[in-house]
């Protein structure tokens, strides 16, 4: 089934889809995706790929300085096309507010619907390295939420400019959502209200950011439902299995730690024994959510396979 919705309304099975990062400019996709070739017997039905905003070049020449942009991470619509063939699944990629006008996120739909890629996750992005803030572009969108007006225009058949007899697109819309709140909000009830607006505009389904600890997840969702977002909300889960990342992981996406897992990974002797403790504690997690009764598991490989995999052989061992 094409559409991620569509899967999640017309199956009973639980959902599962994996997200990976394109390489850095200059660096081989295959690396990419024979890092993701083990976990395809885990048999993941979509496989969303990022985006990312360039950021801001200086250099200087005969006295002068000047600005160019440069993305890192290019080639998102080329692995998403390039994961249909090999692997026959179908591909989420994201869409970002950051670094297009609305011109250009028109010719990006167009590019993508003619690929025959049928869902978007649609989000506002991050700013880039060494910004502190986001930054619309001139005609660009400020938030997540306008882009997925734009889809869900363009699937009505709205283009920017007003065409004879136009063809609609039919993307699945997809948003994130923030169990922690979103680092820029105030609260998480006002976050939760432009969430809800992310729906109201056209948004099928919500992928949450990584959280730690189940209690976030059920309040989140419990919150949710009480505002009338009635959408499916899947767990976004990253396996966290070294001290680095108990370093990097708060301060990149602005989630809490638990005690227990930072003891798990500090106080363990080796890195074989970190690992351990780390793939441990997720897999409690994963067994919490399913008892829940969610919709699905997302897991952020971000060039760890090797993390979601021993998280995925503990908690499907026997089951798939
Ligand atoms: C599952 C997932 C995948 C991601 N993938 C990527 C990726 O591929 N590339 C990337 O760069 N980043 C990615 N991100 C990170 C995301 O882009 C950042 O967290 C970004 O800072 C916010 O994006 P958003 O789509 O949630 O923004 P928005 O929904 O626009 O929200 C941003 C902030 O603005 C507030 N807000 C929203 N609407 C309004 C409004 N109308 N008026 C006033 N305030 C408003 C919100 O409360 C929030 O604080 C991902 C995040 C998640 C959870």
């Amino acid at each position: 089934m094409a559409k991620v919705i569509d899967w999640l309304n017309q199956n009973n099975k639980l959902l599962f889809s994996l997200e990976i990062t394109p390489p850095d400019r200059g660096k081989n996709m295959d690396d990419i995706l024979s890092g993701i070739e083990p976990l395809m017997h885990f048999d993941p039905q979509f496989i969303n790929v990022t985006y990312h905003q360039p950021h801001m070049v200086y250099e200087e020449k005969d006295g002068v300085i000047s600005r160019r942009p440069r993305r890192k991470k290019p080639g998102t619509v080329g692995i998403c096309s390039a994961i249909k063939n090999r692997f026959q699944v179908e591909p989420v990629p994201h869409l970002i507010c950051g670094s297009f006008n609305r011109y250009e996120t028109e010719d990006t739909l167009i590019d993508l619907h003619f690929l025959g890629i049928k869902n978007i996750l649609a989000l506002r992005g991050d700013p880039p390295p060494g910004q502190a803030r986001y930054i619309a572009e001139k005609d660009g969108h400020q938030y997540a939420g306008q882009l997925v007006e734009q889809i869900a225009q363009l699937n009505r058949g709205q283009y920017i400019d007003e065409l004879e007899d136009p063809f609609p697109t039919s993307f699945c819309i997809g948003v994130a959502g923030y169990p922690e709140k979103h680092f820029e909000s105030p609260n998480l009830d006002k976050d939760l209200f432009y969430l809800k607006s992310k729906v109201d505009m056209g948004a099928e389904y919500i992928i949450t950011q990584m959280f730690y600890e189940f209690r976030l997840y059920r309040e989140f969702v419990e919150k949710a439902r009480a505002i009338g977002i009635q959408v499916p909300i899947i767990p976004g889960l990253k396996p966290l299995v070294s001290k680095k990342q108990v370093l990097t992981i708060p301060s990149s996406f602005h989630v809490n730690i638990p005690s227990e897992l930072v003891g798990l990974i500090e106080d363990a002797r080796t890195r074989e024994q970190a690992f351990a403790g780390g793939v441990r504690y997720m897999a409690r997690l994963v067994e919490e959510l399913l008892e829940f009764g969610v919709p699905g598991i997302h897991v952020f490989t971000m060039g760890q396979g090797h993390a979601t995999r021993a998280l995925l052989e503990t908690v499907f061992a026997g089951k798939r």
